[in-house]
Formats: C-alpha cells, sequence, structure tokens
C-alpha cells in the first residue's frame, strides 16, 4: 500500500470501529471530502457508496452545511441545556415535529444514536416503573451501549459475547415477508405469542421500522408493524420505533413508519440528522407518555447529558433538514432506486450471491459467504470507490448528491466484487 495512506501512529495507538490493535486492518489516511467524494491523502478521489455509515445525505462539504456551521461557531457553539435554551434548539423542534409521526410532540436531544436508544428505553421504564422487560426482533441492531447492545440481535448484533453482563432481554424471530411481496399474517405470530407471554412485565417493544440495518440489511413488510402497533395497544405496551438508520428519505418516504402509517410511542433519530456533518440525536414521544414520566415517583424525566441539544449540532441538523425539504428528495430517491435496481440486478444470478435487494437508496448485494474485508477495501479503492461491507453484505448507501455516473461506478464494483 502507498505509505502516505498508512499512519503508524494510527495503526500503533488508535482504535478503530470493530477492530484489533494486536493484528489491525489497513486504514487509509483521508485528507479531504467533497461532493459524493473522499480524496485520499494520496490524491485518489473515491466515490462514496456509503454516506460514511447512511450519515452524509448531502454528500461532504455542502456549502448549506458549512455555512450553517460556521455562523453558529462564531455565535456560540455550545452552552449548557440545564436552565438554558437556546433558537438552534427551538427551530430545529419546530422543524422536526412537522415531519415525524403527528402524535410524537416531546423532544429530547441527545448526543449519538446509542444514547438515544438508552433514552427510548429509560422513558419506557418511567412510563411505568412496574414493567421492566423490552422485547425486540432477531437481526437488529440498536448501537453499542450497554442497554443498546442488549437489544441487538444476540448473534449478528455483533455483541454475543457480552452474554450474562448484558441485562436478560426478550427477542421473537426476525419477521420473514419481505418488503413488496405477499404479507401471510401467521408472520406476525412468533411476535404476538411473545407480546402474550409477557403481557404484564414488557415495557415496550423495540424494533427498526421496515429496514433492519447493521444487523443484516433486511427489508420486512409493513403489514407486520401494522399488526404490532396493534398488539401493542391491546396490551397496554409501548412500541419504540428506531429510525436512526431510516430517517431523512433513506427508504423512500422521509421516515420508514410511513410505509405503514403507524405511529410509534417513542421515535429514535439520529446518524443523517445533521447531514452527517455532527454528532446528533433525538427522542420524539407523545403528550401521553410524557407526562405519565413525569408525573411518576422521580417527577422528571431522569437523563440529561453534557453535551445535549448542542447548538452547533442542532443548528446543523436544522440547515441539513431544511435543505432536504428544500429538494425533491423523494423523486431523488426514487431515481436512485431505479438506478441500482436495474444495474445490481444482474448480480442475481451469480453463482456466489445469495439475494439481491433494493429499497429507496439502499442497495444490497447478499453473497453466500462472509466477505474478506482486508482484500475487499483494496479491491473497492482500486476502482476508485469507497465502501463497507460487514459480514455477507455488500451494501451502498449513496449520498443524494451522487451522480448517475457515479452511482454506476458503486454498482459496477459491487457487481464485479461478488463476481470473483
Ligand atoms: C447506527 C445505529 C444506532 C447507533 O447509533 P450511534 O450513533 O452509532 O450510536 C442505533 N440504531 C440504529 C438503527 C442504527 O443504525
Amino acid at each position: 500500500m502507498n505509505n502516505i495512506l498508512s499512519d503508524a501512529f494510527d495503526r500503533d495507538h488508535l482504535w478503530h470501529p470493530y477492530t484489533s490493535l494486536l493484528n489491525p486492518l489497513p486504514t487509509f489516511k483521508v485528507a479531504a471530502a467533497e461532493g459524493a467524494e473522499i480524496i485520499l491523502a494520496d490524491g485518489r478521489r473515491l466515490v462514496e457508496g456509503m454516506s460514511s455509515w447512511w450519515c452524509a445525505i448531502h454528500g461532504y462539504s455542502h456549502p448549506v452545511l458549512v455555512e450553517a456551521a460556521k455562523r453558529q461557531v462564531e455565535r456560540m457553539s455550545h452552552v449548557m441545556f440545564g436552565g438554558l435554551t437556546h433558537d438552534p434548539a427551538i427551530e430545529l423542534g419546530k422543524l422536526l415535529l412537522q415531519i415525524t409521526p403527528p402524535s410524537l410532540t416531546k423532544i429530547f436531544y441527545a448526543d449519538s444514536g446509542s444514547v438515544a436508544v438508552e433514552v427510548a428505553l429509560k422513558m419506557a421504564v418511567q412510563y411505568n416503573p412496574a414493567r421492566t422487560d423490552f422485547l425486540t426482533i432477531r437481526s437488529g441492531y440498536h448501537g453499542d451501549t450497554w442497554n443498546a447492545m442488549s437489544v441487538c440481535d444476540p448473534v449478528t448484533g455483533m455483541h454475543g459475547l457480552f452474554g450474562a453482563a448484558l441485562p436478560r432481554r426478550f427477542f421473537a424471530p426476525a419477521p420473514q415477508c419481505k418488503f413488496g411481496e405477499t404479507w401471510d399474517p401467521n408472520d406476525f405470530q412468533p411476535m404476538a405469542d411473545a407480546i402474550e407471554a409477557r403481557r404484564s412485565t414488557l415495557a415496550a417493544v423495540i424494533v427498526e421500522p421496515i429496514v433492519q440495518g447493521a444487523g443484516g440489511m433486511r427489508f420486512y413488510h409493513p403489514e407486520y408493524l401494522k399488526a404490532l402497533r396493534k398488539a401493542c395497544d391491546e396490551a397496554g405496551i409501548l412500541l419504540i420505533f428506531d429510525e436512526i438508520a431510516t430517517g431523512f428519505g433513506r427508504t423512500g418516504k422521509l421516515f420508514a413508519w410511513e410505509h405503514a402509517g403507524v405511529e410509534p410511542d417513542i421515535m429514535c433519530i439520529g446518524k443523517a440528522l445533521t447531514g452527517g456533518m455532527m454528532t446528533l440525536s433525538a427522542v420524539l414521544t407523545s403528550d401521553h407518555v410524557a407526562e405519565r414520566v413525569c408525573a411518576g415517583e422521580a417527577k422528571c424525566f431522569m437523563h440529561g447529558p453534557t453535551f445535549m441539544a448542542n447548538p452547533l449540532a442542532c443548528e446543523v441538523a436544522r440547515a441539513s433538514t431544511e435543505l432536504l425539504l428544500s429538494q425533491d428528495w423523494s423523486g431523488r430517491v426514487a431515481q436512485i432506486e431505479a438506478q441500482l435496481s436495474t444495474e445490481l440486478a444482474p448480480a442475481r444470478d451469480l453463482p456466489t450471491v445469495a439475494d439481491v435487494r433494493v429499497l429507496g437508496a439502499i442497495g444490497v448485494i447478499e453473497l453466500k459467504e462472509p466477505v474478506r474485508m482486508a482484500e475487499a477495501q483494496d479491491f473497492f479503492i482500486q476502482r476508485g470507490v469507497w465502501l463497507r461491507p460487514f459480514n455477507r453484505n455488500l451494501y451502498t448507501m449513496p449520498t443524494l448528491v451522487t451522480t448517475p455516473d457515479q452511482l454506476s461506478k458503486i454498482t459496477s464494483t459491487m457487481c464485479a466484487f461478488a463476481a470473483q
């Protein structure tokens, strides 16, 4: 590998996500990023197929976001949210309430997706402290902190080895009816049984609506969510939608719950909230949940991180969300979806491929064997593309500013990789 791209200090001292410090996978030094491209330290440009883990929906260094950040950093980059408030939090909040489920009216700002999930689970317990169990579906992913880990799939969710150190949660099988295929009501039966079995101790059911992301890149049937909403209502159990990955247009709707038309009691958003420029997440809930939480023993909600509602992050999030809404984002996602469908389809016939699926701006080639990461990354970089597969999933989540030619480069690289 070209020397300029690897760094000895980095290799010896810096941990990267899910990597070994003893035998680290190569890392590639990035000098800059603009539009739909990452520019490596040796000057090579890579077409960004990942949107930096689903965040950078407007690509990099978008002038609108850069301007918002500059403006805000000069005014006030941070003040505590305890006892103080500010326009960036207020204006972002107004905007979020216009685009999220109508029944959700209260917003808690947190600093990352995982923390948003922690907050959602805490809300559910404070809603009714007599109920402390949580139920979810297999193949889910909800983050890397303790309680978020506990509701990840015990096998594919990357946290199996924490075993008994994690609080015990309950798992129903992952939905089998795929998005766009025929609905079979039997698909919901295991979840119905699981709810019935613990209806007096369950605080909430938490799921990623429609798209299960880092736990397996699966797209399931909207009827499942309708049945889940009904079952939760009948049992008096809260329903939490983790829209951290699916939000802000990624699945073709602004938020994935819209595919089913059923609203959650609590919803987590993050990732693309700031267009990938800052870390920020939010938890939304209803008047009813907020009232019960705050009427309980503590008389308040027991959470409040240092960087809560960071003004810089809120202002960038507001700018990013307005930028998204100001354009024909759904037309753009539909174009990406159509192009992904056409260009990834040929991979379906390859002997190495188990499945090809596309929903919104998400394209997946599921291989029969796990991807060997170091080899794969070299393969992609040599072809001028940035992709980061996991397990057997070779996938792309392009930015909205990716041109058709750039997208073709991503899809042809994916097909070529699958074919070898
Ligand atoms: C990424 C993700 C999280 C965790 O977010 P972080 O910002 O990495 O903590 C939680 N839930 C889902 C569905 C995610 O995709």
